[in-house]
């Protein structure tokens, strides 16, 4: 008798282990079963998918029942990808089958078809006319491993149909004419759509009109409101894959620098060693250099290589320099790729067709057996952090990977995360630095503008004097900008606009929410709380309030101040169409624009050899943000932004607006000087129990009503206290920064630890407790082992 240990697709506490089913008698003298393959098996009432995990020939069930059919010929989770589900189970408290399914493309939750090619004919055999004959099976795999047959995966797309908005004239040429000479003009927006219209009647795409004209939506909607323009949803489809041609690139002769950092890389190679090296070097101190010549010698090897990058900074840019230097090696896997080509790409892995991947945090994944190297660009990068179940950290994975191969990892920054510098400094890790720039190219210069300055001299805009000039100097000469404006997390922090003050937590050293129900300013992390005051403890000006500005605001700003410049917005609302980030970066890139305004997602990765200015319009908004994380952000975003300009010939000069200017993460920024900007959020993070002193665990409960939510967060926080030693710190119930979601009221409880052997076994004991409630009533409660999201 041969039983099946299958895990099966329900995310359940109930459903967190094997079962165990019958082999069916077709198979039982064949090993055609392997662990890793997705079976369909009979479960209650139902036939859902699973994965087997192992054979055996034992069971404690009395009755079996037999398994349905097979969903590959061959297992899509190789032996170490089984084993990482477990450890992801362990140390993220996810479900086992929620670990797999992160593993694989979105497509392999759908049905897709299967052909067989039997090579040297034209005989193809579909799965769908196999699939229930079980004596076929186990010879077709047979054939597959000895290369007779060949599996061809067909999948469909499950076609969505996609539609864009277009815009048309809704009157004849004659009467747009007369519209436009009845226009004021000052509305020289609107005169510029309908002259568009007048010289080209037809109908066009709104997303390409906006770009054209380089303008707002706002002056379209007036004239579609006004009955001049029409407005009409059509129907496209997608673009197939563009094929395109990649200039081949041969490895650069190194720098000194550079042949010193990659050396004790290399001899890793050689001996297939497992090590940690963080690489910290300046953008544009070649590390990405280095990184394509450790993975040329692991090609060499006969090896693979996973090379990850955030996926805001996956540009075309960063893959033309893996693709020009490995060409049909690479394989690219991010967001922007359609469930099919993410499938595709996949494939290739698996097939052993390329060696190496590019991709985002997921592609920590992929299903290479002959790991040769793993780096992760841009290492601080929180994206690499996942926020829902498994909430792995590719950082973690790819440590744990790189140990499973005997391979190096290399993560790289130029300003690393607080924890892996840290680690470097106890030699966990291995440092090697970069510290010039190639060509000995120099750093931008860097000047901050005290906005508190600008309001005693009576300037209210949101923009300074010298950022102004500095923009209209850049306008005159034919030389490009970009204005950054911070804007993550969200506005309920209050500031003095006048000094500058912001209201902070006297224990957690993180700034107060401001919670409008009850007028009073609250710590999320403690409990902490104050009543909004009417002025400035400090100076007492009244002159403070709540603090936030948005892109649009900002836009329609400049377009008061200089009309004449032509802006290019990006923000999530330009660029939530798939390829619109692209083109509005390309139409940059060929300066149909002066300016490019926009939000985080212009920090990274740009490199435009005529930007030589870049302004930052609000360095405070990150540092206010409850998360102990703030200050460490706003330093490597500002490090980051400010690396924007003067990247080429000409030299660039930078603006950072802020209402703290002597805050050390802007002032160092401005230098930059990690090294001391490093000690110095060292101290705060010793003295206040942050990472990388102390561990973090975060339990957020949420349900509609919020006695309930308040009582088990009570008795929750109750239950971990005792579970832990005292060393412990056990922060909570408190409310969560955004207290309530989709009325649902949310709560925390906040753990700080060293060393809690327990504490896994505590909360796993947690979940199970809550488990029928949680099934049966409103109850969530979810568990982040290392957050990066405190809201
Ligand atoms: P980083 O990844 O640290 O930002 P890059 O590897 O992108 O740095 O290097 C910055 C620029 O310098 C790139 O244009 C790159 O082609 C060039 N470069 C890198 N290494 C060398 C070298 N050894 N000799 C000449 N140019 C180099
Ligand atoms: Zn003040
Ligand atoms: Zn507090």
């Amino acid at each position: 008798m041969k039983i099946a240990k299958v895990i099966v697709d329900v995310p359940a506490n109930q459903t967190d282990r094997y079962f165990d089913y019958l082999v069916p008698e077709e198979w039982m003298e064949e090993d055609f079963l392997q662990p890793g393959m997705r079976v369909v098996v009979p479960f209650g009432p139902r036939k859902i998918q699973g994965f087997i995990m192992g054979i055996s020939e034992h069971t404690d069930v009395k009755k079996l029942k037999c398994l349905d059919s097979v969903l590959d010929i061959t297992p899509v989770l190789t032996p170490e990808l089984l084993e990482l589900g477990i450890w992801l189970r362990e140390t993220t408290l996810c479900f086992l089958i929620i670990a797999y399914q992160a593993m694989l493309p979105a497509a392999m939750k759908v049905k897709y078809e299967k052909e067989f090619h039997i090579r040297n004919s034209k005989e193809i055999i579909l799965w769908k006319d196999i699939e229930n004959d079980k004596k076929l099976l186990p010879s077709i795999q047979k054939e597959i491993k000895n290369g007779n047959i060949e599996v061809i995966y067909r999948v469909k797309d499950r076609a969505k149909k996609k539609r864009v908005k277009t815009i048309q004239p809704a009157i004849s040429k004659e009467e747009l004419i007369e519209v436009y000479n009845s226009l004021a003009t000052t509305a020289i927006k609107q005169k510029e759509v309908i002259k568009h219209f007048i010289e080209q009647p037809q109908k066009i795409e709104l997303q390409v009109l906006l770009e054209d004209l380089s303008t707002t939506s706002s002056p379209i909607t007036t004239l579609v409101k006004k009955g001049i323009l029409l407005e009409h949803y059509d129907e496209v489809y997608r673009d197939p894959y563009e094929h395109r041609s990649f200039k081949r690139t041969e490895p650069l002769p190194l720098t000194e620098e550079q042949r010193n950092a990659i050396t004790p890389i290399l001899d890793t190679i050689e001996n297939k060693q497992h090590a940690v090296f963080l690489m910290y070097g300046v953008t544009g101190s070649g590390k990405t250099e280095i990184y394509l010549q450790a993975i040329d010698k692991v090609l060499k090897q006969g090896k693979e290589a996973i090379m990850l990058v955030p996926e805001i900074s996956l540009t075309p840019m960063m893959v033309d320099r893996f693709k020009g230097r490995f060409g049909d090696e690479v394989a690219v896997m991010h967001s922007g790729l359609s469930t099919g080509e993410k499938y595709d790409e996949w494939r290739k892995v698996q097939r052993k067709e390329v060696r190496v991947v590019v991709g985002a945090r997921s592609a920590i994944f992929a299903p290479f057996e002959n790991l040769g190297i793993i780096i992760i660009d841009e290492e601080h990068e929180t994206s690499y952090k996942q926020e829902e179940n498994p909430r792995y950290h590719a950082r973690d994975v790819a440590i744990k990977r790189g140990a499973n191969h005997n391979c190096p990892v290399i993560l790289g920054s130029a300003t690393p995360s607080l924890e892996s510098f840290a680690r470097a400094q106890k030699n966990v890790y291995q440092l090697l630095t970069l510290k010039g720039r190639i060509n000995a190219r120099s750093l931008p210069s860097v000047e901050i503008v005290d906005m508190r300055e600008e309001l005693r001299r009576g300037n209210r805009s949101m923009f300074s004097e010298v950022l102004l000039e500095k923009v209209k100097d850049r306008l005159e000469k034919g030389e490009q900008s970009v204005l950054f404006l911070n804007r993550r997390g969200f506005s309920t922090f209050v500031m003095c606009r006048n000094c500058g003050y912001v209201l902070n937590c006297p224990h957690c050293d993180i700034s107060l929410t401001y919670h409008k129900r009850d007028y009073k300013l609250k710590c999320h992390y403690c409990s902490y709380e104050e009543a909004l005051p009417s002025t400035c403890p400090e100076c007492n000006s009244e002159h403070i309030r709540f603090f936030g500005t948005g892109t649009q605001k900002v836009e329609e700003e400049l377009a008061k101040i200089l009309p004449e410049a032509r802006v290019i917005r990006m923000d999530v609302d330009t660029t939530s169409r798939k390829g619109a980030h692209e083109k509005l970066l390309h139409a940059f890139g060929q300066k149909q624009a002066d300016i490019l305004l926009g939000t985080q997602m212009i920090a990274k990765g740009l490199d435009f050899p005529d930007v030589t200015f870049v302004g930052v319009l609000t360095a405070d908004t990150m540092l206010h943000i409850p998360d102990f994380r703030s200050s460490e952000k706003t330093f490597q975003l500002l490090t980051q932004v400010s690396g924007r300009a003067g990247r080429h010939h000409l030299p660039g000069e930078v603006v950072i607006q802020t209402y703290s200017p002597e805050h050390f993460s802007i002032e160092l920024a401005a230098v930059p000087d990690y090294e001391t900007y490093y000690c110095r959020e060292m101290l705060l993070r010793k003295n206040f129990h942050y990472p990388p002193f102390y561990y973090l665990a975060l339990i957020t409960i949420s349900h509609p009503e919020l006695p309930k939510v308040v009582d088990i967060t009570e008795k929750i926080s109750k239950f971990i206290k005792a579970k832990l030693s005292n060393k412990a710190i056990v922060l909570g119930p408190v409310a969560s920064p955004i207290p309530r979601i989709k009325d649902r009221y949310r709560y925390q409880c906040m753990i700080k630890y060293k060393d809690e052997p327990n504490l896994g076994k505590s909360l796993q004991t947690l979940l199970h407790h809550y488990q029928q409630e949680m099934s049966r009533s409103e109850l969530q409660i979810s568990i982040d082992m290392n957050p990066y999201m405190m809201m």
